[in-house]
């Protein structure tokens, strides 16, 4: 089971709906998140590994069981953090960064304004699992992408019940997986070898995305990612990759993000190379050697992109499992 559901935290993070006050993101935030391997249960329930038939049903009962085993980890942490003392987190607790913490006094237990955060539940490869499930992934097929929105919408649906159960904050997180991106895809070659668009990379792609390999259109991009931020409701992020020369064609820019907003999307990016040559400053998209004073050493070349949700000084600081993603992205046109 452990390699099926994981620990991890991360930036794109934001909770709006409290079922104990009014909707707000300050004050308040995830208390910790479990993560699904969904390539895993696509391999173990899909057409591949040997199994001529795919068995959704099983998959759907080992989902479940899943769900249940990171939800559980989550209270039995959340129960943890609870019992703890204004004083452990000091800082959090005077300055505002959590609701009515300033009201507490030193050893008093923070539990019942923890009442106001969220624990969730995320999901990584969410791609890999349906090529694993039908040999075709969501931005491939549109019956691919039903079933895809049916898995995350269960998801969600469990949260939802899940929060009317225990009367909790408990949602449905599009999981960044930056280094647990790597962690899982080497799991599953461990286990199960390398299966074509499956476990044939040094990474899972990110929660619901379509993966940076495969060739789209930006706004078809767009349109089969909206749908889940929906569902997604303790974060999510969606990019777009364009080349260097965006800063040019500012117009097309615009239009890729109005239309991003029209669909809905939460949180939205457009991603486009930026480098930067430390010898004579010029900056803009730098391939093997600067264009203007030919410099060559990486060293003295800056090379910005994103990781997940932020951005990144330098390329190599990249852990391997990001390099090799980043290596794979294409460009949206
Ligand atoms: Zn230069």
């Amino acid at each position: 089971m452990d390699s099926i559901c994981h620990i991890n935290y991360l930036c794109r993070t934001r909770v709006i709906s409290n079922r104990f006050g009014e909707p707000s993101q300050s004050g308040r935030g995830n208390l910790s998140f479990n993560s699904i391997n969904l390539a895993k249960l696509g391999i173990e329930y899909g057409i591949v590994n040997g199994r001529e038939e795919r068995d959704i049903d099983g998959f759907m009962d080992k989902l479940d069981e899943v769900l249940d085993v990171a939800l559980e980890g989550l209270i039995h942490r959340y129960n943890i953090q609870c019992e703890q003392p204004a004083k452990a987190s000091d800082f959090m607790m005077q300055n505002g960064s959590w609701i009515g913490g300033e009201k507490l006094r030193p050893n008093e237990k923070i539990g019942d304004l923890l009442r106001n955060g969220s624990i969730s539940i995320g999901f990584v490869g969410l791609a890999e699992c349906l090529k694993a499930l039908f040999g075709v992934h969501h931005g491939e097929s549109p019956s691919a992408w039903k079933v895809g929105y049916s898995i995350i919408y269960y998801i969600k649906d469990y949260c939802d019940k899940k929060s009317d159960e225990y009367d909790m904050n408990i949602t449905c997180f599009a999981t960044p997986a930056e280094s647990l991106a790597g962690k899982f895809a080497k799991l599953l070659q461990d286990q199960y070898g390398k299966i074509e668009g499956v476990t044939d990379r040094d990474y899972l792609t990110n929660s619901f995305h379509v993966p940076v390999y495969y060739e789209i259109k930006a706004y078809e991009k767009i349109e089969r990612e909206a749908p889940f931020h929906k569902l997604t409701n303790a974060g999510h992020i969606s990019y777009v990759e364009l080349d260097g020369n965006a800063r040019n064609n500012l117009q097309a820019f615009k239009r890729i993000v109005q239309y991003a907003l029209s669909k809905n999307m939460g949180y939205f990016s457009v991603n486009h190379p930026i480098d930067k040559c430390l010898s004579c400053n010029f900056d803009g998209v730098i391939n093997k050697e600067c264009p203007i004073c030919g410099e060559s050493d990486e060293e003295n070349i800056s090379r910005i992109r994103r990781v997940t949700g932020y951005l990144v000084g330098n390329l190599n600081r990249f852990n391997s499992a990001k390099r090799a993603e980043e290596k794979d992205r294409l460009k949206h046109k």
